[in-house]
């Protein structure tokens, strides 16, 4: 079984990208957050507790989960969030349990924006945080999606648990500035971490 390692940052932090150099090194990426939006309009089991907690509107005509109510319904109440939550977090734990076990490299990243949060840590034998500057985040979230207004961002901002608290937590830190190659952080950590799995 390889090592399982989590990799997660605040928005814009360039978690995703930091996951992408790792990818090309050839290892497998479990996209967290990706696999439970897929989930739950693919996991049929999953469907039917949607639809039990939430009622069948939490479902457009097409199949398609109902982004605008489901979000519409959680906001502002946090023991929806917790029910939602419940639902889908042992969904992800299952899936990611079985595509685990279908891999044979040294070790494998799951990435995921809530890796802490969520409690779904526990699982895995090593985190690595990829930080950057508040005010570059903003600026690189706000190139990929100009539909975003700054305001919205440090709202996000302000909900995520904040970086000082991440590394800490963390067995790795990879730091996404202008100023620090990225590349080379990568190829250190994954060197470490060939060693470390070798170990294991
Ligand atoms: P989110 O939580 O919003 O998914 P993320 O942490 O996964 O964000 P990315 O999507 O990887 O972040 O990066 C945010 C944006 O910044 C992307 O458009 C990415 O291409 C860009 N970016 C990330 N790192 C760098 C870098 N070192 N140099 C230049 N651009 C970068």
């Amino acid at each position: 079984k390889p090592l399982l390692i989590g990799i997660t940052g605040g928005i814009g932090s360039g978690k995703s990208t930091v996951a992408r150099v790792f990818s090309i090194l050839g290892i497998p990426i479990y996209f967290a957050d990706e696999r439970a939006k897929w989930l739950m309009e693919n996991n049929s089991n999953l469907v039917k507790e949607i639809k039990n907690a939430f009622g069948t509107e939490s479902y457009l005509p097409d199949g398609r989960l109902n982004r605008k109510f489901l979000s519409e319904e959680v906001f502002g109440h946090p023991e929806k969030t917790k029910t939602i939550n419940s639902l889908v977090h042992p969904a992800v734990k299952k899936d990611f349990e079985a595509w685990t076990n279908s891999q044979h490299t040294p070790y494998i990243l799951k990435e995921a924006a809530l890796l802490f949060e969520t409690g779904s840590y526990v699982e895995l034998d090593k985190i690595i945080t990829v930080t950057s500057p508040i005010k570059v985040r903003i600026n690189r979230v706000l190139m990929r999606d100009p539909h975003r207004s700054e305001e919205q961002l440090h709202a996000i901002i302000d909900q995520q648990m904040p970086d000082e608290e991440k590394t800490s937590k963390s067995d790795y830190v990879i730091k996404n500035v202008d100023n620090k190659l990225l590349i080379p952080q990568v190829l250190q950590l994954h060197e470490k971490l060939l060693k470390l799995a070798k170990e294991n």
